[in-house]
């Protein structure tokens, strides 16, 4: 029977069970042992069937139960325990209160938003598809953590991405099981009058967009997740937000113009309805959210009187923008005519942002742009003062890829810096390791100290810890692959031997990310027999545990996951490599430390940093790798092994045939080798080094914290002091910065340098020699005071290019001619060598952030 109607009954629970609810509701559970064994010790059984859920267990209490554990004094006592430690980890003060908390001038940074399209924090709130949700999820777990005020702001998808199954030809099949957000640990963000908070945008000819908003509690961090399922809504936009990166085009569209216009709106309920303090520091997880910052350029416009370029202004100081991809297919982009028609009509758009500066905000106006084409990246780097990468490699691709938006400059100038992921060690590392090291360790071991102390766990206990963990994976593997069989079409009866798949003594390699065609899946079957081979060797085999979803569009990644499924059918191999479906947060949570070694082939510099291979790491594996994202800055020889990339092969099948085959030269004649050379107890010594070096010299660097004290430090803080510089005096220096932009921007064609001359150098100039240089320089109506006038000088080589410039300012010392000036400095010759300068001239004004920034340079 289908039931017409659902309601939901919340558990009343008797007043000393009651922390109960605080605790299921604050995602702190999900990293922290304790609070999860109270809930497992409900209903162990439920507790793994309903995927470790607090809020599901909780409901399935009945009146009985309920009162049988309200009389169980040790089990009120556990539950008061456990509820004081969460409020003692809720006010005890973090490492960003002992580091000042951003303080300048009597002012600390009290809020930040982060904004994502998608958040993975725990599988039983899916609402991630791939690496930038877990990095977001892993960002606000470590911000709680270390006291860092962050507010997060998403979407919330009824179908989340999808539910991937595989047919029986292995070729993957999509479901989208409907989540009911009351089931879910989320609260509705609600007036004082109980009513729930409605968000509306205005939608073209004259419709609109409504969305409710929940809110999920992230240890200290809170999270609003807007939601337009709502009733006010006509039917199609209830659907807005039913799936993540579903649909296409408008719908698309309406749900950045929600995250961002709408997200911007719900942390303006959030501080209006709590008292929570206003953002001054606004974070964008990637383009998608990039409407925030046009959204907050309407508010300054509407309620402060602001012009629109002085709105960018002060919109940008406190803006900082993250890229994650330099693979182009992967930048959002929409068809400019799509963002005319939801900006640009009567009564929809933005008070105070003309369409057409909204279009020229994302608007591809470079070499090689395409005029059609909104580009959110590219609006995120004209909305964000602060841009970056997320490793290094990334940092230097991306000021590659958008050099065109800062023309003139070098590629080492362009303002594009980067700060390396990281992952959540509480997530990620498993509770065994934990358990071991505080054996070995005492009590009170940090996730910090562990990694550094890791040598002092006896290594032959590890060796035993590492042998369960492959059991986990390998009973959870069984399962999974069980049902996948079954669902593709397999008896029960046929399937027996599902139970003897996988051998916690055979080294086990581990794969699984997101099916795109960058990170070659398929690299490994290149030559299949000489996989089979490694696979099936009698002595020293291998097996291989395989996942990952592909986006339900791309029948690409599709093909690849399917030639995948179907090689791990072949009866030769089968249960030697196993393909899983379904990839999520769970089933990562059992494969990172079932594995010894984390393979990952990216097509490089595609990956832009990685982080599976990180939380591999911390388990104890060692990474395989071709030398890309965070790879390609921390391998350091004894930490894993690097894959030689065929960088400037342009055919790319051979480039795929030649990086396959070292992969199985790698895998032959070192990583196997390595893993079975075992002494006399049995143990590869060789291979515990490597693990116990990768532990403690990798292990500090891959956390999460330190990933969230760089983006504080570097950024947020940063941020927060331009933020409250341009806005101070009402906005003084936002409208003196947005007055200074216009004018050097009107002036810059005058600019010129007429003569530069140098005084001292002699015929044969030698180190410790100084010389005077002259610039003689136009600068129109410019003052000599609003431009810098620099030196550069450095190496040169036979193209007569300076190879690693260094600068010196030169001083304005006469104006003598209309316009017209002179700038002086000394130049001490500090090296030997070819040497080559010359002298430029910048735009400087105190609320710039880089020489770089508004893309204007002259040289002579
Ligand atoms: C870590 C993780 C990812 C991202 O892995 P990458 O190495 O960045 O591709 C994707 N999905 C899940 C479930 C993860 O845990």
């Amino acid at each position: 029977m289908k039931a017409i109607r659902r309601l939901h009954v919340r558990t009343a629970l008797p007043e000393t069970l009651s922390p109960l609810h605080d605790l299921a509701l604050n995602l702190r559970w999900s990293w922290h042992p304790p609070t999860r064994d109270l809930f497992a010790g409900l209903d162990p059984e439920l507790w793994e069937s309903t995927g470790q859920d607090p809020v599901a267990i909780l409901s399935s209490l009945r009146s009985e139960d309920m009162e049988r554990l309200a009389a169980d004094e040790d089990f009120v006592a556990r539950v008061r325990e456990v509820h004081e430690d969460l409020q003692r980890y809720l006010s005890t003060p973090r490492w960003y209160h002992e580091h000042g908390a951003g303080e300048r001038d009597g002012r600390t940074l009290e809020a930040i938003a982060y904004f994502s399209p998608e958040f993975g924090i725990t599988s039983v709130l899916p609402q991630y598809s791939g690496g930038l949700g877990i990095l977001a999820g892993d960002h606000l777990k470590a911000a709680s953590d270390q006291g860092i005020p962050i507010v997060g702001v998403g979407l919330f998808y009824k179908s989340g991405y999808f539910a991937q199954r595989f047919n029986a030809d292995g070729w993957q099949q999509e479901s989208y099981p409907v989540l009911d957000p009351d089931d879910l640990p989320l609260s509705l963000l609600r007036e004082e009058d109980g009513a729930p908070v409605v968000i509306r945008l205005a939608m073209p000819h004259g419709g609109h967009l409504d969305a409710h908003v929940w809110r999920a509690q992230v240890g200290r961090v809170p999270l609003l997740l807007l939601d337009s399922d709502v009733e006010s809504n006509d039917p199609s936009r209830r659907e807005v937000t039913n799936r993540l990166y579903g649909g296409g085009g408008d719908q698309r569209l309406e749900q950045e113009m929600l995250l961002g216009i709408g997200g911007v709106r719900a942390l303006r309920a959030h501080s209006r309805i709590t008292g929570a303090p206003a953002p001054t520091v606004y974070h964008t997880n990637e383009g998608h959210a990039g409407f925030q910052g046009v959204e907050r350029i309407s508010e300054l416009v509407t309620q402060h009187g602001l012009a629109f370029d002085e709105a960018l202004q002060a919109v940008r100081a406190g803006t900082v923008f993250t890229t994650h991809t330099p693979v182009p297919a992967g930048i959002d982009r929409f068809a400019m005519e799509a963002i005319h028609a939801h900006f640009g009509g009567e009564g929809n758009g933005l008070p105070g942002v003309p369409v057409d500066r909204l279009l020229a905000l994302g608007a591809e106006d470079y070499d090689g742009g395409d005029p059609s084409r909104f580009n959110m990246a590219v609006m995120g780097m004209r909305l964000g003062q602060r841009v970056n990468g997320v490793s290094k490699l990334h940092g230097a691709v991306s000021r590659e890829m958008f050099q065109g938006l800062w023309p003139g400059f070098d590629v080492e100038e362009v303002p594009i810096g980067s700060v390396t992921n990281g992952v959540h060690a509480g997530t990620w590392v498993d509770r065994s390791l934990y358990d071991l090291a505080r054996d070995h360790l005492g009590p009170e071991v940090s996730a910090r100290s562990v990694f550094t102390r890791i040598h002092q766990v006896p290594i032959d206990a590890f060796w035993e810890t590492k042998r369960e963990l492959r059991q986990q994976l390998i009973e959870d593997a069984r399962a999974r692959f069980h049902q996948s069989l079954l669902d593709r079409g397999a008896t029960a009866a046929e399937l027996g031997w599902t139970q003897d798949i996988l051998d916690p003594d055979v080294l086990t390699i581990g794969f699984a990310r997101r099916g795109a065609t960058y990170k070659r899946l398929t690299l490994m079957l290149r030559d299949p027999e000489r996989l089979k081979k490694l696979l099936t060797d009698p002595e020293r085999p291998v097996q291989v545990v395989i996942a990952g979803k592909s986006h339900p569009a791309d029948d690409t990644g599709k093909a690849l996951i399917q030639q995948m499924v179907r090689f791990t059918d072949d009866p030769e191999v089968r249960g030697r490599i196993i393909y899983l479906p379904n990839y999520d947060i769970a089933m990562a949570q059992r494969l990172y430390p079932g594995c010894d070694v984390w393979l990952n082939n990216p097509l490089r510099p595609f990956e832009a940093c990685g982080t599976s291979g990180m939380k591999a790491a911390l388990n104890g594996a060692l990474n395989l790798s071709i030398l890309d994202g965070w790879w390609d800055e921390w391998y350091d020889g004894q930490n894993g092994w690097a894959i030689p990339t065929a960088d400037g092969v342009e055919d790319p099948e051979r480039r795929d045939d030649l990086e396959a085959s070292a992969l199985y030269e790698l895998l032959e004649k070192t990583v196997v080798p390595t893993f079975y050379d075992r002494d006399e107890q049995g143990l590869p010594q060789r291979w515990l080094e490597m693990v116990s070096h990768t532990l403690s010299t990798l292990g500090p660097k891959v956390l999460a914290d330190r990933m969230v004290r760089d983006y504080t430090e570097s950024l947020y803080w940063p941020a927060a002091h331009a933020a409250w510089a341009v806005e101070a005096d009402g906005y003084a220096g936002a409208r003196s910065l947005a007055a200074y932009v216009d004018k050097v921007k009107a002036n810059w064609r005058h600019v010129r340098v007429d003569h530069v001359d140098a005084e001292g150098l002699a015929d044969a100039p030698q180190i410790g020699d100084e010389i005077a240089v002259h610039a003689y320089v136009a600068l129109g109506d410019l003052d000599p005071r609003e431009v810098r006038v620099q030196m550069a000088y450095g190496r040169a080589n036979a193209e007569d290019t300076i190879t690693d410039p260094e600068y010196v300012d030169l001083q304005p010392t006469q104006s003598y001619e209309e316009g017209r000036h002179r700038f002086d400095g000394r130049l001490r010759l500090a090296r030997t060598g070819a040497l080559g300068w010359t002298v430029r001239v910048l735009p400087r004004h105190e609320h710039l952030s880089s020489d770089a920034e508004l893309g204007l340079v002259t040289l002579p």
